[in-house]
């Protein structure tokens, strides 16, 4: 995700300041000023970062903090707490509850993403078992019932729309009515987008509304406008009672990180983020776990959560005693190697844990050079033994077997070491999660 060039600066920053002998006045200065650069880069704008940093060093009083404390870890959850500050909007959105029947109407500039955005939504709720159905009230756009129509298909979610009825608010009534019918329990209306904010868009969106009185109101708005987003995000609130926000293409544009903290600046929260264009490049917003993500700390909500989203049911129940165990052999690395190159399902999964994130594996342009370095580990791996590749010990591994190995690959004994040093390195984070808790399905209701 592009927000991992800001997390990279910002933890490169902290790591900066924690490498130095004596935390002082300049070094924090220096590490703060590091973290603006980064903030303002990703387009955040720059009262709210000079509040931040301002808070930051009241709370951080170098002179105040005696010695014995540990200065890194009190900067570090002040960092924290202030980007978590930053975005969170203070209030949280209307929560549809499975079994009960929530209208969900979507909003937005025609080209967010707001057509693309209902399916991926729908598409969530129904791998959770809900029973969601699509309403196209976008008469506008040539094509929008098409498109609806087609990505509807392909998740098989019942759709309502018309190629005639040029009536928007006819069509939205029409279709609430026939899902009602039907018992779904999440009816989602997408409605026309314009290319500008105009009046007609938004006395359209009024009527819909009034019409179909949803009980959630989604604007969807697209990443790459940065801190305009407050004021489109303001001008939409003020039209329709806007409940919550979807920011889409976080997988594209820089300005993702002024966009989500635009948004929460007019205290609406963000309930989820698109990172892609396929069906499941989706993501709950949560505030706490998104900047924990960010700062390198891992999202564990957020990896269990796409644990039960995307590893086929059959394959849970192995990966997560794998987990459990928190034993990380060769093979497991192996695997998840094979998944990160092909950024399958479990890479995404795995993309969510420290020191698996491609931005970690695969730094931004460099993504070449480290496919080819992950390609090179899984040639030396394929000339380990079984009793190598499944055992946790990484003691097992002396001098007569690493030159095996390489001889065998046709590689450098450095080499296998330097493998060997990021199986290491990836084994301790896999053992933060030893015994870790993990929820069944039935807890896994939404957020
Ligand atoms: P609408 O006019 O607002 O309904 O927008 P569409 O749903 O038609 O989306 C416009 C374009 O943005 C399409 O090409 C989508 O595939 C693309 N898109 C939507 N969401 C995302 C996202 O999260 N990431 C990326 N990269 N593209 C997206």
């Amino acid at each position: 995700m592009v927000l991992a060039q800001l997390g990279g600066t910002i933890t490169r920053a902290i790591q900066q300041m924690s490498n130095a002998t004596i935390i002082d006045e300049k070094v924090l200065n220096e590490c703060l000023n590091e973290i603006n650069r980064a903030l303002l880069n990703a387009d955040v704008q720059f009262q709210l970062v000079r509040n931040m940093q301002n808070n930051i060093k009241r709370i951080v009083n170098i002179e105040d903090l005696a010695a014995g404390h540990n200065k890194r870890r009190i900067i570090q959850q002040a960092i924290f707490n202030e980007l978590c500050n930053m975005l969170d909007p203070g209030k949280p959105a209307f929560t549809p509850k499975k079994g009960k029947t929530s209208i969900i109407m979507f909003v937005g500039l025609q080209g967010s993403g707001k057509t693309t955005t209902c399916t991926k939504y729908a598409y969530y709720h129904q791998k959770k078992g809900w029973k969601p159905a699509l309403v196209c009230a976008d008469t506008f756009r040539a094509g929008a019932f098409d498109q609806l129509k087609q990505n509807a298909t392909k998740a098989k979610i019942p759709f309502y729309g018309s190629y005639t009825e040029s009536d928007p608010v006819k069509i939205a009534v029409e279709g609430v009515e026939t899902f009602k019918k039907e018992n779904c329990d999440l009816i989602i209306v997408d409605t026309s987008g314009r290319h500008k904010q105009e009046a007609a868009l938004f006395e359209e969106m009024r009527q819909v509304s009034e019409a179909t009185k949803p009980d959630l109101i989604v604007f969807v708005m697209d990443s790459s406008i940065g801190q305009a987003a407050f004021d489109q995000a303001q001008a939409f609130k003020q039209s329709v009672p806007v409940g919550a926000v979807i920011v889409t293409k976080m997988d594209g544009h820089a300005k993702g990180g002024g966009a989500l903290s635009a948004v929460a600046a007019t205290k609406s929260p963000v309930i989820f983020i698109g990172t892609g264009e396929h069906m499941d490049e989706f993501e709950v917003f949560d505030v706490k776990p998104f900047v924990s993500r960010l700062l390198g700390m891992g999202d564990w909500s957020g990896f269990m959560d796409k644990i039960h989203e995307v590893v086929p049911k059959d394959q849970q129940p192995e990966l997560l005693q794998k987990l459990s165990e928190g034993n990380f052999t060769l093979r497991i690395m192996y695997e998840q190697f094979q998944h990160i190159l092909k950024m399958g399902p479990i890479g995404q999964v795995f993309s969510m844990l420290p020191g698996f994130s491609s931005s970690e594996l695969m730094p931004k342009g460099q993504e070449k050079e480290s496919q080819a370095k992950i390609k090179r580990y899984m040639t030396m791996m394929d000339s380990m033994t079984n009793e190598e590749l499944d055992s946790s010990n990484p003691k097992i591994m002396n001098d007569s077997r690493i030159m095996r190995i390489a001889r065998g690959s046709g590689r450098h004994v450095r080499e296998v070491m330097e493998m060997l040093e990021e199986y290491k390195r990836l084994a301790k984070i896999w053992s933060k999660m030893k015994g870790l808790k993990i929820p069944t399905r039935g807890d896994m209701n939404m957020r």
